[in-house]
């Protein structure tokens, strides 16, 4: 764009936070970037939270690395408590990058060649583009020449997407969050969204005022239940209890469309029988919320016109994540509430490019677009569009790539833009593994916690730096552009990874994300019918997409579902208790999860200025009585304790947070809530179980 009165320059682009996707305008003065301003995208119309408004500091953050560093000899890898990012000459040098991909690709080649392939892994990032998810997961199968390729879709929605494919055959949302306007009920199901999503839950709100009812299922309360008809707080971990007797109401009261189940599904019958005894009453004790609620729900859920479930990381970060979703997806199948406007499942999607990042085959089971690794006609396309034989064997996902580690098998890894030693369950088990590792290269903006266990660091680029197309949780495919020069050396990660990849041997010789787009488009039909050039003057289409001229489609599976003869399938689901349930030892949940203010593992969002003024500190929250009974005045210090370690930060009175529970949000390093955290895994979707451990409170000893 050009200059107005208050800027020089502007650029549209898109947030690089949430899955929302919100498209917004940067304002640049001098090349720094003055302010952002909201535009009228398809999912934020205008609109803009405090992340999109005030995040982008951290760009210019004096921290932020401008030169490839490589590890000095003889510093132990472990995380230092004295160690500075923004000084980290007592741990690194610097190098030019000829030297810097030289001992990058050099270590893992080594690797490679003397243990084979599976000896090494690479995490990729949901925080980066299609076209640079799409070229790891290429260079990881191709150069690696493994499947041993993840990113952070496996702790969220992994379980959603398992549950989803199964289910109807596709991994994304078969509606759009603006179909909540045209909804008659939306169930908002584990899920926070003014706080996850910001931007999205002022649509829910608004499709509140025009009269849609929106019932919360949730453990917690939250700011939404001030617009909702019915807040229904149940037991933490007894989701299935709750869903299957809602299913059984539904049944046993005939509220079911028949037509919609003859027509369009199969296994009915097997969800009937599965349910049969899940009475409210019987369900009622094991989930805590009255038969008389329960069948409330159930029937205006079911007697809805138009109805539409959402649900996000509470339903997902379970053992029995899969089966949750499973659940939510034999509702709607059973009301015939898919594929009409007003209407869908919904997961909402966390990262700004979660969905993108796995339809590009950031995944160690599937190819881009969820084609099975180990189907040989469909890798043949791909070997065919590669020119390379691919693995027939799915690789390990994140959590398995740690216990790899541990056990010998996995010595090398490339980590891209993605902060396992924050992120990961079990912290002090998944440290002790980046530490093992004969050869770790990390990509980022900053030295993150991962990034200290580095040989190697590469400085990327920020997203305001470059650009590429990222797709949020409707399925809008979203181009962002480049508003500011790279600082230093730092260099766009599309080029490192193909400096990698030529290191191996791989020849690439793209010149621009756009030649990555166009070779994306011949190996995944969803982009079907989405140029580049479509990007460029429209900003947004939504896949999948019939044809050059039509915008997408909003709403999906209106005559069939991709399954084998176009059927959705029942999956019935039986409640599991929490992999490790509250005891006399350890007598409170610990949940943990975001605040509005902070993304993931804060390493941007504690760099911006404004963000982390607002929420400058570690806090547990918890109820006013918990806090009470444990003698601990909101502002004093309280300590956790799981079997797995202990951290200690500033209790916070949240009414919102139930008796017996804590919740905790995992930005923090010097409070890391992952070293509580249980990494047991859902055996389907392989995600940890971040919404439930049994935990301990205990007044901290005053320092
Ligand atoms: Fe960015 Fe999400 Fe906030 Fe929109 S709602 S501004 S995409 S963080």
């Amino acid at each position: 764009g050009q200059g107005d009165s208050q800027s020089q320059r502007q650029v549209d682009s898109v947030c690089p936070y949430c899955g929302v996707g919100c498209q917004l305008t940067y304002h640049i003065n001098d090349d720094a970037l003055a302010y952002v301003e909201g535009r009228n995208g398809p999912a934020n119309q205008n609109r803009l939270c405090v992340k999109g408004r005030f995040g982008f500091d951290y760009v210019s953050h004096p921290a932020r690395l401008t030169k490839p560093l490589i590890r000095l000899p003889g510093i132990p890898k472990a995380l230092d408590p004295t160690f500075d990012p923004a000084n980290p000459f007592s741990h690194f040098r610097e190098a030019n990058w000829d030297e810097a991909l030289g001992i990058a690709a050099g270590g893992l080649m080594t690797i490679k060649q003397a243990q084979g392939p599976k000896a090494l892994a690479g995490f990729g990032s949901a925080k980066c583009s299609n076209e640079e998810a799409w070229l790891f997961q290429k260079l990881v199968r191709t150069g690696f020449g493994s499947n041993n390729v993840d990113h952070c879709t496996r702790l969220c929605h992994a379980s959603s997407v398992a549950a989803l494919m199964e289910c109807l055959g596709s991994g994304a949302v078969t509606a759009s969050f603006m179909q909540a306007l045209e909804a008659d009920v939306v169930i908002l199901t584990g899920c926070n969204p003014a706080v996850n999503h910001p931007v999205a839950a002022t649509f829910f709100k608004q499709a509140a005022k025009q009269g849609t009812e929106i019932i919360i299922l949730d453990p917690r309360g939250q700011a939404l239940d001030a617009y909702a008809s019915m807040s229904v707080r149940f037991t933490p971990g007894a989701d299935v209890s709750l869903f299957n007797a809602l299913l059984h109401v539904i049944i046993a009261e005939g509220l079911y469309d028949q037509a919609y189940i003859d027509a369009h599904t199969e296994g009915f019958g097997a969800l009937k029988l599965s349910v049969a005894h899940s009475t409210p009453e019987a369900m009622s004790a094991l989930c805590g919320v009255s038969p008389d609620t329960i069948r409330e729900v159930a029937r205006r859920y079911a007697n809805a016109e138009k109805a539409m479930i959402f649900w996000g990381m509470g339903i997902s970060q379970h053992t029995h994540g899969t089966d949750n979703a499973r659940c939510l997806i034999s509702l709607a199948l059973a009301c015939g509430h898919t594929g009409r406007p007003g209407t869908g499942l919904h997961p909402l999607r966390g990262q700004n490019n979660v969905q993108g990042a796995s339809d590009a085959g950031l995944i160690p089971m599937v190819l881009p677009d969820y084609q099975p690794v180990g189907d040989s006609q469909l890798r043949a396309a791909f070997e065919a569009l590669w020119n390379t034989p691919l693995s027939n064997e799915p690789g390990l996902t994140v959590v398995e790539v740690m216990n790899a580690i541990h056990a010998g098998e996995v010595r090398g890894m490339y980590i891209l833009g993605e902060n396992p030693a924050m992120s990961d369950p079990d912290l002090t088990h998944a440290r002790a593994a980046l530490g093992k590792l004969e050869h770790l290269v990390v990509q980022d903006l900053f030295v993150t916690e991962t990034a200290q266990f580095a040989d190697v660091i590469l400085p990327a680029s920020a997203w305001p730096e470059k650009e590429g197309t990222v797709t949020n949780t409707n399925r809008q495919v979203q181009l962002g552009r480049a508003a500011l020069p790279l600082p230093g050396d730092a260099k766009p990660d599309w080029w490192i990874i193909q400096e990698i990849a030529n290191r191996f041997g791989l020849n690439w010789r793209y010149q621009h994300p756009q030649d990555v787009f166009a070779e994306m488009q011949q190996g995944m039909h969803s982009f079907n019918h989405i140029s580049w050039e479509r990007l460029a003057r429209e900003s947004s289409v939504t896949y999948p997409c019939p044809a050059e001229d039509e915008p997408g489609q909003d709403v999906v599976f209106s005559d069939a579902f991709p399954r084998a003869g176009g059927l959705a399938k029942f999956a019935p689901a039986r409640p599991l208790p929490p992999d490790e349930p509250v005891d006399h030892e350890y007598p409170t949940v610990l949940t943990t999860g975001r605040q509005l203010e902070h993304w993931h593992t804060g390493s941007m969002t504690r760099r911006a200025q404004v963000l982390d003024a607002l929420e400058p500190e570690a806090v547990a929250c918890l109820s006013a009585g918990e806090l009470h009974r444990l003698g601990v005045s909101p502002g004093e210090k309280l300590t956790i304790i799981t079997r797995r370690g202990a951290i200690t930060l500033t209790a916070r009175v949240d009414d919102k947070i139930p008796n017996g529970m804590v919740f905790v949000p995992f930005a923090y390093a010097e409070a890391a809530a992952n070293l509580l955290t249980n990494p047991a895994l859902d055996p389907y979707g392989k995600i940890p179980e971040f919404k439930y451990a049994a935990c301990r409170l205990e007044r901290a000893a005053v320092p």
